[in-house]
């Protein structure tokens, strides 16, 4: 558990109640993610349930109202249908369904005292969707951040053969980057500085990679029509990122916003309006989202499996963070199995 700022501890807690609507899911992993080491960073966080979000495991027990036939299903942590009760939903905008938001931050009713770094978790039963076969378990814990990643493309809409460009390949960007190319991207190139995440970037699609804005802006000019990128996908966060991203992208095209930026981040409205370009944004992902990741992933043709190295146990956890905060991995995805 995350008990205050850079602190993890190892903590024993009571097996959670089986709530009616509810499910045990023994987690067999759980992936470390960029919102983690905020939360490890800065000790802030929406719910204990949201320490540990990207987990895959098995089904051990449901609760009253629940079909027993799934105990022993192999499952993912995903989000149900929008719920057509709340403002949102009713008012018609059902993807940012306010029970599908607090089932992402783990703050609905049945999230259990603690998220995924755990042996066992309680989760309302709606929230969990099998893993097709074919997907392990560690390829499944990909699955929330594959659904990011299905979310932004589905935001952005990009053509067949448009010049798309990555900015920051963490674990979401590469899978964004990957998806891309699925979708008909004709030419696409990454922005990173980790000169490991630019190799990987390239094995999993990426025609080109850059460590400096300059170099990814004369690439950019020698690529079709050279006015830049028909679509940008920031996937840093930062104000540089935000800003390289703008750059880059030419005029009337579409930047989407991916990465959490800082609060105060700028975008800068004069070149954006100088040349006509759409921004979107892009928060979280629904049920479609989940599905049309897991449905690739089964497919073989989403490859995930390059993105994570072995798994680390309790013990080694809390050093997972200190590292990850220093420099982040050869591979972006560090994930948890209790052992
Ligand atoms: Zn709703």
């Amino acid at each position: 558990m995350l008990t205050g700022p850079r602190r993890i501890e190892i903590v024993d807690v009571a097996e959670p109640d089986l709530l009616p609507g509810s499910c045990i899911v023994a987690v067999e992993r759980c992936g470390i993610g960029g919102p983690d080491l905020v939360a490890w960073s800065t000790g802030e966080f929406p719910a204990p349930a949201w320490f540990g979000h990207e987990w895959a495991g098995r089904i051990v027990a449901v609760g009253a109202g629940c079909d027993d036939r799934f105990v022993g299903e192999r499952v993912v942590g995903a989000v149900p249908p929008p719920c057509g009760r709340c403002t949102p939903c009713r008012a018609g905008v059902d993807t940012t369904c306010r029970l599908v938001l607090s089932m992402i931050l783990g703050t609905d009713d049945l999230a259990d005292s603690h998220g995924a770094f755990a042996e066992r978790i309680r989760v309302d039963a709606r929230r969990v969707h099998r893993l097709p076969e074919g997907v392990d378990f560690a390829d499944g814990a990909l699955a929330e951040p594959g659904a990011v990643a299905a979310h932004a493309l589905r935001r952005a809409q990009p053509s067949l053969g448009d010049i798309v460009v990555v900015v920051g390949v963490g674990a979401v960007g590469l899978l964004v980057a990957e998806l891309a190319r699925l979708s008909g991207a004709g030419s696409l190139a990454v922005l990173e500085r980790e000169g490991d995440r630019r190799e990987l970037a390239c094995r999993l699609g990426a025609d080109a990679a850059f460590g400096s804005h300059e170099d990814l802006m004369r690439w950019l000019a020698a690529q079709g029509h050279g006015l830049g990128a028909d679509v940008v996908f920031e996937c840093a966060g930062g104000q540089d990122a935000v800003d390289a991203g703008t750059e880059a992208t030419r005029t009337g095209g579409t930047l989407v916003l991916v990465g959490t930026a800082p609060d105060g981040a700028r975008l800068r409205a004069a070149t954006l309006v100088a040349r006509e370009v759409t921004v979107r944004a892009s928060l979280g992902y629904t049920i479609v989202d989940v599905h049309r990741a897991l449905h690739l992933m089964a497919d073989d043709r989403f490859r995930v499996a390059e993105l994570h190295g072995p798994s680390i146990g309790f013990a080694e956890l809390a050093d997972a963070f200190e590292e990850l905060s220093e420099r982040p991995g050869p591979r972006p995805k560090v994930l948890f199995q209790p052992r």
